[in-house]
């Protein structure tokens, strides 16, 4: 068998990394690596096989289209891009969708919709207010949107046009805005950032502060969307309805697909404003139509949010058990455990050691986001592999905090 990690260390351009496994195939919450040791797997591609690895339903929609049509680019009418462009018109406050292939590109586009806004109805103002110990990508745009210095330091000068405030923090965005901001992005729950869910009327006042001065609200869904936090979408239970929506990650199932979601008043694109080769094409809508529609017809966010409640009751159970655990939370099935100190990473290897996939999020958080279809009992499972290394590493002397 070739030695796989040993062709990576000498052929790929690290941009990060990995554990070390390598993994060759995925069923429901389980994959496999390649000496076939098996893996309950509680990271789920970081939040993106939402019904699981190799899902009939993303099986076949990929498959029939494969053989039918995979591109043809958006000179054309296709169908599959049509259809899917209906259903968030359907299901959520917002009419109008554009597709790309990823969560960055969702939210470039939703800035350059906001500024196009900006250009009409703002006097020109082009400025984003985002917060904090946010993601939004790794485009230089994105980067500056989002607010973490280690991902902008290496790459400064980065374009203007962005502040970054404290998240969770109203009056810090009143401090921010101005003549010159069109739009504040925000998460509904900050998901890279460890998963900080924020206070329930967050939401809702920023949502009355964009009305109040004709700002836009952008929500980034890539994340927490299409069923990820219980509901179809997060801003859902949080009662505030966003201007502009970004989603990627589960949307596709697997398969990469992002979108751009407007309201009637904030789809100010014009023919020629914005473009993507591969973004929208045939294959990658089928697909997302046909992840999207189970989703809904099935009902499987009321169902995230029943088994995401469920797990994050027994994260506050270990918390109980173990006073290293300072906090237990999440929202539907995006939750995390954090740590008094940096043990995240070697929980995370042990865990993997157990046959258990976590995701070190911070050096002191472990994010647990599972399939949307996870069960019970691997719920069970997930959380007896989890007391069992916590118990172990707990027991061992702090390791010192990593650079970043
Ligand atoms: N926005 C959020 C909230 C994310 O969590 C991520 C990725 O983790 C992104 C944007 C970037 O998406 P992508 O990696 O698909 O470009």
């Amino acid at each position: 068998m070739s030695n796989w990690q040993e062709l990576e260390s000498k052929y790929f351009l690290r941009t990060g990394r990995r554990l070390p496994v390598t993994l060759v195939r995925g069923q429901g919450t389980r994959v496999w690596d390649d000496e076939g040791k098996e893996y309950l797997d509680f990271i789920d591609g970081i939040a993106v096989c939402s019904l699981g690895h190799c899902h009939p339903v993303v099986v076949n929609a990929i498959t029939e289209q494969a053989r039918t049509l995979m591109h043809v680019s958006n000179l054309f009418y296709t169908v599959p891009q049509v259809q899917l462009a209906e259903l968030p018109a359907r299901n959520s406050c917002l009419q109008r969708a554009y597709f790309v292939n990823s969560g960055t590109e969702a939210n470039e586009a939703a800035i350059k919709l906001a500024r196009r806004y900006g250009k009409l109805h703002r006097d020109g103002a082009y400025e984003i207010i985002s917060a904090l110990n946010s993601f939004h990508g790794r485009s230089l745009a994105m980067v500056a949107a989002t607010g973490q210095p280690k991902y902008q330091a290496p790459y400064t000068p980065l374009p203007e046009g962005f502040v970054n405030v404290p998240y969770n923090d109203v009056d810090a965005i009143k401090k921010a805005t101005g003549k010159k901001t069109c739009g504040i992005l925000l998460e509904p729950v900050e998901g890279e950032g460890g998963v900080i869910v924020p206070a329930p009327d967050y939401l809702k006042r920023v949502r009355a502060w964009c009305d109040k001065h004709n700002i836009l609200l952008i929500l980034d869904e890539v994340q927490t969307g299409i069923g990820r936090t219980g509901s179809l979408f997060a801003y859902q239970r949080m009662g505030a309805e966003p201007d502009i929506m970004t989603l990627a990650k589960g949307m596709g199932g697997g398969f990469p697909i992002g979108a751009v979601l407007a309201k009637e008043r904030a789809a100010v694109f014009q023919p020629g404003d914005h473009g993507s080769t591969f973004g929208g094409n045939p294959l990658a809508t089928a697909t997302a139509y046909a992840v999207v529609k189970h989703i809904i017809e099935q009902r499987i966010p009321e169902r995230a949010r029943e088994m995401g409640e469920y797990l994050l009751a027994g994260l506050r159970k270990l918390k109980a058990k173990y006073p290293r655990i300072t906090d237990a939370r999440g929202m539907g099935l995006l939750t995390a455990i954090e740590f008094d100190a940096p043990l995240a990473e070697a929980v995370t290897l042990a865990a993997l050691r157990e046959g258990l996939i976590v995701n070190n999020v911070r050096p002191d958080a472990l994010r647990l986001a599972p399939a949307l279809t996870v069960s019970r009992e691997e719920i069970d499972q997930a959380l007896a592999v989890l007391d069992k290394v916590i118990k172990a590493v707990a027991a061992q002397p702090v390791p010192p905090a990593p650079a970043h």
